[in-house]
């Protein structure tokens, strides 16, 4: 079906006479989200075309992956939060997978074969996770980016005290009481930190056989240190306030396998000649997750194949000054799938980080560019505002660094105060005035009482991997601890992402077997 005629023109306008302009926009994330609202008072026909019926605050998604809040608190839906444009008349909402763009036509086709016709497209799909090229890792670690991926390890993290709680034979139950974050990036600091709390406050009076207090949560990290995109002093802070909160910090750890039954990794240790001695472990554990690599959506690839547009390595969108594509200057793409640079200062643009201020601030350039164009305007570069980051480790522990612009002057602040301002610049951020009653009085109660409600999942017979190991009693993986002098091995490239561990791929031969055994 073809929702609209389609134009034959390769970069001019394609607006029909006597009908308004179309903007299609891709992705109803944070850069999709702001360039519908930006346009909103413009005479455009808009339609916004997202895969799932919501808009997702993606920084609050770990807290859903940890019991600590239901999904409809950082999520709603895309037609509810655009209903005044929609009843305007002039916005339409799909839900629907776009799987080509066809530039030469000016039309993209969604996963039912629709074709939708755009006058100005504008590219806002995100990221993904990136396992390096080791693919078959992701069942047995899942990554952190949709909900569905939440409710995958609220559901693995529980699982396996329960499966601990059955188990009778103390060796078996340990690996159940392992868990491993890989990646010390925010995400990974945050899932590490809020586990050790669960392990250590939460469950800690509801089980008989097992003390939750005894289980191990390690966070293993390529890099010399965590958060690596903050100060070093900052990073020491969040390692100190993680190892409080009970989680083990291991750096300088490259994975090289995952299995369902543990992770193999490499330890670079500074000899006392000073050269870098590798060993090789194996962790056994049950439960992993991935928090070390992003990749850009594959619609970049779509965009390249049908406009030739140029990729960077970690297949993000490489875009013009004003966030256009070269050749195309009606298509747009924002927020994580694009490689875009800040023109603050003209003469030396900076590379723009894949943040959600990021994607926000590039969704409202873009519209504008689009109203600057369709009056004859020339447009303008795009310029990004870099307010600082922050990243939360657990109860009363964050680290914060914050920039302030016209006093030339950065802030930077660790344990309870940066706990509190993380804590109102999330729920100020939040849309909606319900969302943000909801997590002000859920965590104002998870903090007095150290419980988390959001503990309940569907199924306990659903096809997890992990679910359905207790079924069957895998050969036990001896313990590899080899010693060997090798050369640090750099990190592959290709991660853009906040929670960059280091990895390379493991051994010929290391599949992992299969869960069913
Ligand atoms: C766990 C986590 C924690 C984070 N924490 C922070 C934080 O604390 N602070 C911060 O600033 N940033 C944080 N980020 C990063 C921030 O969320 C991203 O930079 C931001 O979401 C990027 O916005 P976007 O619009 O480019 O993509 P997204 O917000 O990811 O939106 C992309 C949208 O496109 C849709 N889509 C994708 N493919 C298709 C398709 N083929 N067809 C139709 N629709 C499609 C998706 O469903 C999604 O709605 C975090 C990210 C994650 C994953």
């Amino acid at each position: 079906m073809k929702l609209s005629a389609t134009h034959s023109s390769a970069t001019g306008s394609t607006q029909v006479p006597g009908q308004k302009p179309r903007v299609v926009i891709i992705g109803c994330g944070f850069g999709g989200l702001e360039a519908a609202k930006a346009l909103s008072g413009a005479d455009v026909e808009i339609i916004v075309i997202d895969r799932t019926n919501h808009h997702l605050f993606q920084p609050l998604l770990y807290q859903v992956a940890t019991a600590g809040l239901h999904a409809p608190a950082i999520a709603g839906p895309i037609r509810h939060i655009l209903r005044e444009q929609i009843a305007r008349g002039n916005m339409t909402v799909l839900m629907g997978e776009v799987t080509t763009i066809d530039a030469a036509s000016h039309c993209i086709v969604l996963d039912g074969g629709e074709h939708v016709h755009y006058d100005h497209l504008i590219l806002a799909a995100g990221a993904t996770h990136s396992y390096f090229g080791r693919d078959d890792w992701a069942k047995y670690a899942p990554g952190l980016k949709t909900l569905g991926d939440a409710f995958t390890i609220r559901r693995r993290v529980l699982t396996a005290f329960e499966q601990a709680e059955r188990e009778l034979d103390p060796a078996k139950r340990e690996p159940w009481l392992t868990f491993a974050v890989v990646g010390a990036g925010p995400t990974g600091v945050e899932m590490a930190g809020t586990m050790a709390e669960i392990a250590q406050h939460t469950l800690s009076a509801e089980f008989r056989r097992i003390d939750s207090r005894g289980a191990r949560v390690i966070l293993l990290e390529g890099a010399p240190r965590v958060l690596g995109t903050f100060t070093e002093d900052l990073s020491q802070r969040a390692r100190e306030q993680l190892e409080m909160l009970g989680a083990e910090v291991l750096t300088g750890a490259k994975v090289t396998n995952i299995t369902a039954f543990g992770i193999h990794y490499d330890l670079n240790e500074i000899a006392p000649d000073g050269s870098t001695r590798a060993t090789s472990h194996f962790l056994p554990c049950r439960t992993v997750i991935w928090a070390a690599g992003v990749a850009a959506s594959p619609l970049g690839r779509a965009l390249a194949k049908s406009t030739g547009c140029e990729l960077d390595r970690a297949g993000r969108v490489i875009v013009q000054p004003d966030l256009s594509i070269a050749g195309h200057p009606n298509i747009y793409v924002v927020g994580d799938l694009a490689s875009a640079k800040s023109y603050l200062k003209p003469d030396q643009p900076t590379p723009v980080p894949g943040v959600s201020p990021g994607a926000k601030q590039m969704g409202r350039k873009a519209a504008f560019n689009i109203m600057r164009r369709m009056k004859g305007l020339e447009t303008q570069a795009f310029r990004y505002f870099d307010y600082g980051s922050l990243a939360t480790i657990g109860k009363r522990a964050a680290v914060a660094m914050i920039d302030v612009p016209f006093l030339n002057k950065r802030f930077k602040f660790s344990g309870f105060s940066a706990w509190l301002f993380w804590l109102f610049v999330h729920v100020y951020f939040l849309i909606g005035f319900r969302n943000r009653m909801v997590v002000l009085v859920d965590w104002a109660w998870a903090y007095f009482t150290s419980q988390r409600h959001a503990r309940v999942f569907p199924d306990p017979h659903a096809l997890e991997p992990n679910a359905m190991l207790v079924r069957v009693t895998p050969p036990p993986e001896p313990p590899v601890s080899v010693t060997a002098a090798t050369p640090s091995v750099p990190a592959p490239s290709g991660s853009s992402g906040t929670a960059g561990a280091s990895v390379r791929p493991g051994p010929a031969g290391g599949a992992a077997p299969s869960p069913a055994g």
